[in-house]
């Protein structure tokens, strides 16, 4: 705020022209307002060849200025007021001009800050939730639900079922901001990206809230709540773009499209009042979107106030990790080598995997088969943001065929949604009542619920493989166990290392904060916030704790 332009009224006091070190002449000149405060001003040589003629001693003036740098180190020439210009007549009321006065007198008055508060997310990974606000705005960055309950043991959704608002908040599993429950001017709710973990909660905030999100993410998280039979929130969606800042009172915003397992995910660089934070959402630069890592790195401001860097990855600390490539190259080597039927268990919202075994089904010459969830994904991120994206089409994408499962066929019959959501597949439909006839040539996606499908279709096991292409710790999830101990008890060969991280290894996290240059660091996402100042030692890490207001 002290680094704009003030103007100030007072009496010229001894006047002292000098002269620079390349003969110019400037001059000191003390300024004395109508209270007797004096403040000492430097004229440069530009400024004083103009104004020259006006500053003589006993005059009444009006100067217009700045300080440059600390207003508390005056008697640091560095520091002085740095006349800009002599105004003719003052336009501002007197009362003004008396703030101005003291303004110089108790700078600390007049600075409006901006702060933060991270509801989840220090020591945790899941359930995210950042607020940031000034006195005129305020915005939450992510609502996710959680991983794991605040002592470490698992979070079970369930307890959720049947639980009031205010309960909720106290048993700390919505976040504690009143202004997200109630109608309230300036506030906005932002969703880096589709996973749950960064939106699960939305539903529970006052429909009048706005959310900000990508355009493709707003696609992906309507179609989850579809299948899942949930109802849309009635809250406004508002889509931001890549690269485009907007504002939210006095809180400007910028998204920057990231690399990350989820499709349409963002970091966000968050200005107000001459301050800024950076919250770098999930990402990495090891996907199929690298190069808009390095977009990000190029267009970033340098020196931000303060980086919320996720930090997924810092148990390991592995400095590089496979790419999406590298993996391509090895699910094209398993899917040939193998003579039975290769089972995929994969996420069905994970697109850059997807697309990775599309590709290796098109080189070694395999028939894609994917339920009709992951082929409705595929559709709507084809249709709603990126073509190149392969999808069962009637023109393209020709080794893409579609199969019911009969359970998953049930609820959506049940639903009265046949038509939206199976119906535009039939003429992909691939019958799996005998699949050993098929088997060398298929590439089969499955989930837990499809145990029933292949006891039912399914003979031969040995000859496959059933390729486990997820983190590692998903396998105690109890669905996926049951799956995993169906494929055991068949003698199904298992392979769980065709998979790489959705989040940044230790190098990626370097190039962000080289690239950034913050002046904090504080650990979010992340099960090893300690870590931090071992990778970062020539910055400063920032040890947040739980709900603890930091304020800019
Ligand atoms: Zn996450
Ligand atoms: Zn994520």
């Amino acid at each position: 705020m002290l680094n704009t332009d003030i103007i100030l009224t007072g009496t010229i006091k001894n006047p002292r022209v000098a002269k620079t070190k390349t003969g110019e002449k400037m001059a000191f000149v003390s300024l004395e307002s109508e209270d007797g405060e004096i403040i000492d001003t430097v004229f440069f040589p530009r400024v004083w060849k103009e104004y020259e003629v006006k500053i003589k001693e006993g005059k009444f003036v009006t100067l217009c200025g700045k300080f440059s740098n600390n207003i508390q180190n005056q008697k640091n020439d560095k520091n002085r007021f740095a006349v800009s210009s002599v105004l003719p007549r003052v336009k501002k009321t007197e009362e003004a001009l008396k703030t101005n006065w003291d303004l110089i007198k108790n700078p600390e008055k007049y600075e409006k800050p901006m702060c933060f508060k991270i509801h989840r997310g220090t020591k945790e990974i899941g359930g995210t939730c950042v607020e940031i606000w000034t006195d005129n705005a305020r915005v939450i960055v992510d609502m996710g639900t959680p991983l794991v309950n605040a002592d470490g043991t698992p979070f079970d959704e369930k307890i959720m079922e049947n639980l009031s608002r205010e309960d909720l908040i106290k048993r700390q599993i919505l976040p504690d901001i009143p202004d997200l429950y109630r109608e309230s001017m300036n506030t906005a709710l932002f969703i880096s990206h589709a996973h749950k973990d960064h939106y699960g909660l939305m539903e529970h905030i006052h429909p009048s809230c706005p959310v900000y999100m990508g355009n493709a993410a707003d696609h992906l998280i309507k179609l989850t709540n579809n299948f899942l039979g949930k109802e849309a929130p009635k809250n406004k969606i508002k889509h931001f773009k890549h690269y485009t800042p907007f504002k939210i009172g006095d809180i400007e915003i910028t998204p920057f499209l990231m690399d990350h397992s989820a499709f349409d995910a963002y970091a966000l660089l968050i200005k107000a009042n001459g301050k800024s934070i950076l919250y770098s959402g999930d990402f990495r630069n090891h996907g199929k979107k690298y190069r808009i890592f390095d977009f990000f790195c190029n267009n970033i401001q340098k020196g931000v106030d303060y980086l919320l860097l996720e930090g997924s990855t810092m148990d390991k600390a592995i400095d590089k990790f496979p790419t999406e490539k590298d993996l391509e190259e090895k699910f094209i080597d398993t899917f040939k080598k193998t003579k039975g039927i290769r089972l995929v268990f994969v996420s069905g919202q994970n697109i850059d995997r997807l697309v990775t075994i599309y590709n290796a089904c098109v080189e070694a010459k395999k028939i894609f088969l994917v339920d009709f969830y992951t082929a409705n994904v595929m559709k709507t991120i084809n249709n709603k943001a990126s073509s190149s994206i392969p999808f069962p089409s009637r023109e393209n994408f020709m080794e893409i065929q579609v199969y019911f499962p009969h359970y998953l066929t049930k609820i959506i019959e049940d639903r009265g949604k046949y038509n939206e959501f199976i119906k535009p597949f039939e003429y992909h439909k691939k019958n799996i009542d005998k699949l050993d006839d098929i088997a060398d040539k298929v590439v089969m996606i499955v989930r837990p619920h499809v145990i029933y499908d292949l006891e039912k279709g399914l003979q031969n096991y040995k000859d496959g493989c059933f390729i486990f292409s997820m983190w590692n710790g998903y396998k105690k999830d109890i669905k996926n166990k049951k799956l995993l101990d169906f494929i055991s008890k068949k003698g199904m060969p298992i392979i769980d290392h065709l998979h790489t991280s959705g989040h940044a290894d230790l190098h990626c996290l370097k190039l962000m904060v080289e690239a950034v240059k913050p002046k904090h660091i504080v650990p979010i996402h992340t099960f090893k916030p300690k870590k931090y100042k071992e990778h970062f030692s020539e910055y400063h890490v920032l040890d947040v704790t739980y709900k603890e207001t930091i304020k800019m």
